[in-house]
């Protein structure tokens, strides 16, 4: 089958119920199947989906945003750190190439600060309200770029700042 746009609301929450995240009702998240750009276990389920139906799903972190490494927990001394004010909670690139991973203070202890290099919802299970909102076949070029592409039919804007093409 020819590969689609799908255009989707969410909200998501944890197993508690605390939301944490979701669209605004003015701007729902488009993505190109195949395209990687979510998460395995939302892909799956909205692409069964049709405009216009709602789901509940869970998203288990195998097909989330996968498990905890405590590998990736790191303990680094507060000068290195690329800002005056260090608190928990606070989000840092770790080098300066735009793709470094981000990483997140956790502890603060004296000049000792441990970084959390997981995603923030690793090993958590994802409580999805999914809405479909826009299928469509995705155009020739939308393909050959791997991403989706604003009404018009060009690259940029429209929730495509990442878009790397000419
Ligand atoms: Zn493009």
């Amino acid at each position: 089958m020819a590969q689609q746009v799908i255009g989707f609301h969410f909200t998501l929450k944890n197993k508690a119920g605390d939301v944490l995240d979701r669209t605004v009702p003015e701007s729902p998240l488009s993505f190109l199947e195949g395209s990687g750009a979510i998460i395995d276990g939302l892909e799956e389920e909205l692409s069964k989906m049709s405009e216009g139906e709602t789901a509940e799903v869970i998203v288990r972190p195998e097909k989330g945003y996968g498990f905890r490494d405590e590998s990736q927990v790191d303990i680094v001394s507060k000068s290195k750190l690329p800002a005056e004010e260090i608190n928990v909670g606070d989000f840092f690139q770790a080098g300066s190439d735009q793709h470094a991973p981000v990483v997140q203070v956790v502890q603060v202890d004296g000049d000792d600060v441990t970084l959390d290099a997981n995603h923030p919802l690793a090993g958590v299970d994802l409580f999805f309200y999914l809405e479909v909102v826009e299928k469509r076949p995705a155009m020739p070029e939308e393909i050959s770029h791997g991403h989706v592409h604003n009404e018009g039919g060009s690259c940029g804007g429209g929730g495509n700042s990442s878009c790397g093409c000419q």
